[in-house]
């Protein structure tokens, strides 16, 4: 077995299959991101939730992986996930996530554990971290994956990652047949967290052994937007989706209006964020929030597959189109074929008379 040291050299030619011992490898690792140095990150929770399954049918170990600064306040958490281990390091320098420091020290756990599965939250630091880390031991790492299981179809436990692909026309499904840890990143909402705590948990704290003096860069804060939201879309129990068809940033400032009026939330597709009317944090699908609402009207909304994997959840989706063949017909439970902004117009017409 021989992962190499550096991350800096080239990808040689060699195949995996020729530098993995697959044998030496064992238990599903979740990286337990550290929200803004506060809380253990949900998504980590929800994945955690899932790995304890896959890790059941495997019948291996759930290890969390902490580096955090004072990391022991965040332990008690993450024993009410289905842990069997905890492996944690907890250093000042760990306080905010660092390329290097994290790369090196979690690639330094991977050499020493050799774990068979590793996933990651779908965030800035998952997202850096995984894509490092896959690169140093020369594996596989699928991106935003919808559903994961194991599957003997290719070779035994397979971990099989299902995700969109060709801007979410097809499903793929994606096994790492060769090369260990299989990796993969998970978006939030993706699964749901699941308390369940083992009698026995084993907690191992680990040296922090980054040499300081690699250090390029010191982070000495994160960046944190003035419109950062309090409450986040996946908590809201009414949520009012926009999208292109409302045309006009003015047609879209209507649902902040409604939303007033209904106590509801509002969110949205990609398309509102690239014309400026709508601000990140409120884009729902893949690469934003997943919804876990009651009640989910969508205005002027197509239905692409990076919009609809964030609203699965909602208990009744209603779907304003105007097109009758519009892909969120299939998924809504109420379809209305008519102009959105008719429809949004009367409603606010409805509660200003109120
Ligand atoms: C890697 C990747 C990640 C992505 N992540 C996300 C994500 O997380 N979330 C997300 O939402 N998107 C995401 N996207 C973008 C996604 O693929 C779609 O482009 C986007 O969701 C489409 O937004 P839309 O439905 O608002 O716009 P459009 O596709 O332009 O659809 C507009 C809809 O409005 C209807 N319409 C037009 N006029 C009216 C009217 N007057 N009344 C009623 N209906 C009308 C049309 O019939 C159409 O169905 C991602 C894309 C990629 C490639």
């Amino acid at each position: 077995m021989a992962l190499r040291e550096s991350g800096r050299e080239e990808i040689n030619s060699m195949s995996a299959q020729q530098v993995h011992d697959l044998t030496e490898y064992k238990d599903v690792w979740v990286f337990t991101e550290i929200k803004d140095h506060e809380e253990v990150h949900d998504t980590a929770l929800e994945i955690l939730s899932k790995a304890r399954e896959i890790a059941d049918k495997l019948d291996q170990q759930l290890v969390a992986i902490v580096l955090a600064l004072e990391a022991e306040q965040y332990l008690e958490t993450i024993k009410d996930y289905g842990v069997d281990k905890i492996i944690y390091i907890s250093h000042p320098n760990l306080k905010h996530y660092h390329e290097r420091i994290f790369t090196s020290l979690v690639y330094d756990l991977i050499k020493e554990y050799k774990p068979s599965v590793f996933l990651f939250p779908s965030t800035e630091a998952g997202n850096s971290l995984a894509a490092r880390i896959a690169y140093r031991c020369r594996t596989g790492l699928v991106s935003d994956v919808l559903d994961l299981e194991l599957s003997d179809e290719h070779g035994k436990n397979l971990l099989l990652t299902d995700k969109p692909a060709y801007g979410g026309n097809i499903h793929v499904k994606i096994i790492c047949p060769h090369a260990r840890p299989q990796m993969c990143t998970i978006t939030g909402g993706t699964f749901i967290k699941k308390k369940s705590r083992k009698s026995s948990i084993e907690v191992i704290k680990k040296e922090y052994t980054f040499d300081d003096r690699n250090i390029k860069i010191k982070i000495i804060g994160t960046p944190t937007r003035k419109d950062k939201p309090t409450a986040t879309l996946s908590d809201a129990r009414f949520v009012i989706g926009g999208g292109h068809g409302l045309s006009t940033k003015e047609n879209f400032e209507k649902l902040f209006e409604l939303a007033r009026f209904t106590n509801g939330k509002v969110g949205g597709t990609r398309r509102p964020i690239i014309e400026g009317w709508m601000s990140e944090h409120l884009q729902i699908g893949i690469s934003g929030e997943s919804i876990n609402c009651d009640l989910y009207i969508a205005f002027g909304i197509s239905g692409a597959i990076q919009h609809v994997v964030g609203i699965t959840r909602s208990k009744t989706i209603v779907a304003i189109n105007k097109d009758p063949n519009c892909a969120l017909f299939k998924v809504a439970d109420y379809c209305i074929v008519a102009d959105a902004t008719d429809i949004l117009e009367g409603l606010l017409k409805y509660y200003k008379v109120d």
